[in-house]
């Protein structure tokens, strides 16, 4: 029997148990699902490398066997692969293993097998306790699949559109350059009369300047000054460089080293009628201002700024200026992740509004989101999203819209929650002030960026020599705060930077980029080559 069901676009897609629930178990033997990569039963994993996902057998020990079409050698780990391989391009292969897996495990069925629980259970391992639990990329594409970008747009002067996103095409009504003018100062002639050999002389008879039209024309025999810029004169198509000439009284004597068109700019050669010159959701940058006012356009489409609003929650905090002069009283905090949130958005290009902090309560809570996600395209939170007794945001949103509760596997930052209030993207970074830095960088700018361009690209990492030596087991991806150095040589050096708490601030503010231990990194030694993210590229 083969069951589809598809589940209308505002419902969550169920667990695995509660869609097997709509089967009759008392017709079925095996149930065989597709997708359900976090469901706690036995699972084949399918890995091929050209999708360019990371393995996942390794931190989870449902996975009984791996589908690949590749040899063991050539898996993308360091752990020793000590579970079955199967050959994608066998299915029959993978038939018979399911048959002998389930023979095996057939008498480890519950009694009441057929009811409920089809399925044999396997040892409990982290991922059953964490069915959402993702990577980093798997978190940041599941973003990305949630985002339509915005399609509002306004009309703005030239200078202010630096930065922002185009919303037309900018096709050109001229030729850039408009004229067939010269590239240097010197003397256009006619390229027919070059000498072949030996030198010849030709009569200076007028001058032409940049912007100064010379209007008569080049007889045979006679070259016109020309400075760079100027149209070439009737009768002209080439420019001698004032260096390469001898100059007498009123001619000019050049040899036969010059090629027929040189130095000469054809007209609509950087840019013709007609040519679409920047596309639709290109972002306006310096050259780009140059062109489009070089076709004479003053203004311009562009899209509107996502709107951001942010606040912090947590009974902890105190904000800065707050009007009261008393000191801190013990157990509370200034709150900090308002300003790094505050410099991290100032970078893009949004619109940005401070919405303050929220105390731990549900009322206030409730208040606060209305309100942003009446005003904001993006909401971001920072506190509460973890399992701490006070942390009941979670609560508030599971009612104020559709969110999903993340555990990524990363540190710092592993508790991330993203989900919809109303129209608004809302984001609920870790409390911790690193953590809210690493997942702003890692999910929230590409998700603002797509959002306002509706382009994503893959920010720039770039291999170095780690003089550090970092502990790690594999399972996560850790955001190590480093320091790098380009060295004259071109090679690029990186050690860490202090402490790497959570909290630890100090050591965020030392670090220029961050150090990326992927998934399967099972620790660095001193001298071995590590990637990095550096800040002044992905801020
Ligand atoms: P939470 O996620 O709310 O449990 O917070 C985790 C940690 O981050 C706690 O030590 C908080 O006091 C701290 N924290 C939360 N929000 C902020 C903030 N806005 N500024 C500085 N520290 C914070
Ligand atoms: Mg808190």
């Amino acid at each position: 029997m083969a069951y589809m069901h598809e589940f209308p676009q505002d419902q969550a897609e169920p667990e695995l148990e509660q869609a097997l629930e709509a089967l009759d178990p008392s017709l079925l033997d095996i149930v065989l699902v597709e997708g359900f990569k976090h469901a706690r039963c036995p699972k084949i994993e399918l890995f091929r490398p050209e999708v360019g996902k990371p393995l996942m057998f390794t931190h989870d020990s449902n996975i009984i066997a791996i589908a690949t079409n590749v040899e063991a050698s050539e898996l993308p780990t360091s752990a020793a692969v000590d579970i079955p391989l199967l050959d994608l391009d066998q299915p029959g292969s993978m038939v018979d293993f399911i048959i002998e897996y389930l023979k095996q495990h057939k008498t480890g069925l519950p009694a009441n097998a057929g009811s409920k629980h089809v399925i044999p259970r396997q040892p409990s391992c982290a991922d059953d306790e964490h069915p959402d639990m993702f990577t980093v990329s798997e978190a940041r594409q599941k973003i990305l699949d949630e985002i339509t970008p915005l399609a509002a747009s306004e009309r703005l002067p030239l200078r202010q559109a630096l930065n922002r996103v185009l919303a037309e095409d900018i096709v050109s009504s001229l030729n850039v350059p408009g004229h067939t003018n010269s590239a240097v100062d010197g003397y256009a002639l006619a390229g027919n009369a070059l000498p072949d050999s030996n030198t010849r002389d030709f009569r200076i008879t007028g001058t032409a300047m940049a912007g100064i039209l010379f209007d008569g024309s080049c007889g045979n025999g006679e070259c016109i000054r020309i400075m760079t810029g100027a149209v070439m004169p009737a009768g002209t198509d080439t420019v001698i460089m004032q260096e390469h000439v001898r100059l007498n009284d009123d001619t000019i004597t050049i040899d036969s080293t010059h090629r027929a068109g040189q130095n000469v700019r054809q007209a609509g050669e950087d840019i013709a009628v007609g040519d679409t010159v920047l596309q639709q959701r290109k972002a306006i940058t310096s050259a780009d201002l140059g062109i489009i006012s070089s076709l004479g356009i003053g203004e311009i489409d562009v899209f509107r700024r996502p709107r951001v609003a942010f606040f912090s929650t947590g009974d902890e905090l105190r904000s800065i200026g707050d009007g009261s002069n008393r000191p801190l009283k013990s157990g509370e905090i200034y709150d900090s992740n308002r300003y790094s949130l505050y410099g991290m958005l100032k970078r893009l290009n949004v619109e940005i509004l401070d919405l303050g902090v929220v105390r731990d309560n549900p009322d206030d809570m409730k208040l606060a989101f209305d309100h942003a996600c009446s005003v904001a395209d993006i909401i971001i939170t920072s506190g509460g999203v973890s399992v701490g007794e006070a942390d009941f945001i979670k609560d508030v949103l599971a009612q104020l819209g559709s969110m999903h509760f993340w555990k990524i596997a990363m540190k710092p930052g592993r508790p991330l929650t993203f989900g919809h209030i109303n129209d608004s993207l809302f984001f609920g970074l870790p409390g911790n002030p690193v953590a809210v830095m690493v997942t702003f960088y890692q999910f929230v700018k590409p998700a603002i960026h797509y959002l306002g361009s509706g382009t994503h690209h893959t920010p720039l990492t770039v291999n170095a020599t780690c003089s550090s030596s970092l502990r790690k087991k594999p399972g996560r991806f850790e955001f190590i705060r480093g320091i790098y150095n380009s060295n004259n040589d071109g090679t690029i050096t990186v050690h860490k930077s202090g402490h790497q708490g959570s909290g630890i601030l100090t050591s965020m503010s030392e670090a220029n980029c961050f150090i990326l231990l992927d998934e399967d990194n099972a620790g660095v030694s001193a001298g071995d080559t590590v990637r990095i993210q550096p800040f002044d590229v992905i801020i």
